[in-house]
């Protein structure tokens, strides 16, 4: 593990990445990693270098993926963030946009007790604020789907916005002002040819791009 004092461990960072790239059903290849992490190719490509020599990934035909020890790496740092997540907006009342970015923080510093403390206070939540689940707890995917596949007059609940999405800027705030949350009912009032979706949720009438409608799961 690289020396703390950092709020990023990279170690951390990329297997956390790799492990939500691969929960998005992106294939982890060095580009796609360089782009979610805003960070250079020669960058991505040092790094790489040294996980696989710390035998956290494997990289077989340009395809990246975790070892059994990347997993436990990945699992602990993605816990850590959905819980810190769900601490900063259930219990501190942060809009959705920051908790994502203060738990990016906290992610690499919060320890065993503390995480237990957090899971302790919180009810052991099954997901994050918005919908992802937290790993090491009971969560049971229900069926699901992308809002860009429902009808125009279909009635739907709110199930998860990826992580793709909470990386996407501006649109975690656009999502939260819209009530586009977790839980949240709304109908389908129009659908156009290039994706983009109307709904009507919670008072609010809302138009969704094809990019997010591809990814915003919900239960017709
Ligand atoms: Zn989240």
């Amino acid at each position: 593990m690289p020396a703390s004092g950092e709020h990023h461990p990279a170690f951390e960072e990329y297997c956390e990445c790799i492990y939500e790239l691969r929960e998005d059903d992106v294939d982890v290849i060095q580009a796609r990693i360089a782009d979610r992490l805003q960070v250079s190719r020669p960058a991505v490509s040092e790094m790489i270098r040294r996980l696989e020599a710390e035998q956290l990934i494997e990289v077989i035909g340009g395809k990246i993926s975790l070892t059994e020890g990347g997993i436990v790496l990945a699992e602990q740092v993605v816990r850590r963030h959905r819980l810190a997540e769900r601490f900063l907006t259930d219990m501190l009342g942060l809009a959705w946009a920051d908790a994502h970015h203060e738990a990016g923080k906290w992610e690499h510093i919060i320890s065993d007790a503390v995480e237990a403390a957090i899971d302790r206070v919180l009810g052991s939540p099954t997901t994050c604020p918005h919908g992802n689940p937290i790993p090491g707890s009971r969560y049971l995917a229900p069926a699901s789907t992308p809002l860009c596949d429902l009808l125009v007059g279909q009635r739907f609940t709110v199930n998860r916005i990826p992580e793709e999405l909470e990386f996407t800027p501006g649109l975690l705030d656009f999502l939260e002002a819209s009530s586009i949350q977790p839980g949240h009912t709304g109908v389908v009032t129009a659908a156009s040819p290039d994706g983009t979706i109307t709904v009507e949720i919670e008072g609010h009438h809302v138009g969704i791009g094809a990019f997010a409608s591809a990814r915003i799961l919900v239960m017709a």
